[in-house]
């Protein structure tokens, strides 16, 4: 267990593939630089991998990292479980940082965990805001300053939980990808470089990685400018194709709800919610959809969101800029026609 240290920085895990960065590590970069400024510590970002990872630092400087601890070793070339968590638990038993923040990706679920345990943190999975407050511990009164909270909804999205670890640190959260902007990098950023060493050995490796194969998602909802996103209520599989055409000639990737991929409308890549992607588009047009807590919390920050339901009451219309009541068997061939007479 490392010891509280207020002087300690935050840290982000700077996930990388194959030498390139993933989404997630930039989206953390710029909260993380929120909460660093705000407790006026340093923002370092810890990399690891073989070779292909270095050209990464300067990158993590221009989104905002002040520093990188950089492990380069052959053995570091894949995420592994093991030999990933024993050379972060090294680095943080030597550099004790007061928060150590990693994307809720395959790879994050899985590291977290295990450097939260190794290191006898806690952790809060999954989060969808980070702040910095003080907390008050009635039993004591006891007040405990600059803690990092840690946001996310709780029992099935109904209630918006605030958690915090006051006596065991680093203070450790996974956050969702997407939840967090991308922030403008910053070309005349430097960053400081801190090498480091990873003392493994083979026995460190459970896996022997003999083939890789990558599954890319079939739409990228997370960088559309536009989404159209089909619910339970747009009824059948063959009457999806409403929500494709009027995607189709917005140039708009099509979303769904958890109802309408649960019914096989549409593959779950394209899931939009606290289970699915995170988005935020210019535009979201919801179609059919009942705006239950665990969908707006996928897209309520959305720039502008128009929503279509014949039910006047339906919940969607409480985060839609523009609400249409109608039948959308009606109300979307007739924005298709009009746009289409548009263009
Ligand atoms: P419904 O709630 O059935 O709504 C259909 C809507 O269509 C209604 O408002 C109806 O008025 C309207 N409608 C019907 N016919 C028409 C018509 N002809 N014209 C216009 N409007 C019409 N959901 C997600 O979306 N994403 C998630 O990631 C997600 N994660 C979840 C995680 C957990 C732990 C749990 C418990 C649930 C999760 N859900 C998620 C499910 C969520 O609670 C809702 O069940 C789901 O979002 C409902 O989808 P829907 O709006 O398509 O369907």
């Amino acid at each position: 267990m490392i010891q509280v240290n207020r002087s300690g920085e935050v840290w982000v895990f700077a996930e990388q593939r194959e030498g390139d960065l993933e989404d997630v590590a930039i989206e953390l970069l710029s909260k993380g630089r929120e909460l660093a400024d705000q407790l006026g510590v340093k923002l370092a970002a810890v990399l690891l991998g073989d070779k292909k990872a270095e050209g990464l630092t300067e990158k993590l400087g221009h989104f905002g990292a002040d520093k990188v601890y950089l492990v380069v070793n052959p053995l570091l070339e894949h995420y592994q479980t093991n030999s990933y968590t024993k050379v972060i638990h090294d680095l943080i038993h030597k550099y004790e940082p007061q928060v150590f923040l990693c994307g809720a990706t395959v790879c994050g679920r899985d590291l977290a965990p295990r450097v939260a345990s190794a290191t006898k943190a806690g952790l809060t999975a999954d989060c969808t805001d980070l702040q910095i407050g003080d907390h008050e511990i009635r039993r004591t009164g006891e007040v405990h300053k600059d803690l990092l909270f840690q946001i996310r909804p709780a029992f099935g999205g109904n209630i918006i939980a605030t958690i915090i670890n006051y006596d065991r640190w680093p203070q450790m959260a996974t956050v969702r990808e997407g939840v967090m902007p991308m922030p403008e990098p910053d070309g005349n950023r430097k960053v400081e470089v801190v090498r480091d060493e990873a003392h493994l050995g083979t026995q460190d490796l459970a896996l022997e990685i003999i083939n890789q194969h990558i599954e890319e998602k079939k739409v990228n909802l997370k960088g559309a400018r536009v989404i159209v996103t089909g619910g339970a209520g747009v009824g059948s599989k063959a009457n999806f194709k409403k929500i494709w055409d009027l995607a189709h000639c917005l140039g708009a990737a099509p979303g769904a709800t958890r109802a309408a991929v649960d019914l096989g409308f549409i593959d779950h890549d394209h899931q939009i919610g606290q289970t699915g992607t995170t988005v935020r588009p210019s535009l979201y047009i919801a179609v059919g959809v009942s705006g239950a807590v665990q969908h707006v919390a996928g897209m309520s920050d959305s720039k502008k969101i128009i929503a279509i339901n014949k039910d006047p009451n339906a919940p969607i219309f409480k985060v839609a800029h523009y609400k249409i009541v109608g039948d959308l068997n009606q109300v979307v061939p007739r924005m298709i026609d009009s746009i289409r007479e548009k263009v």
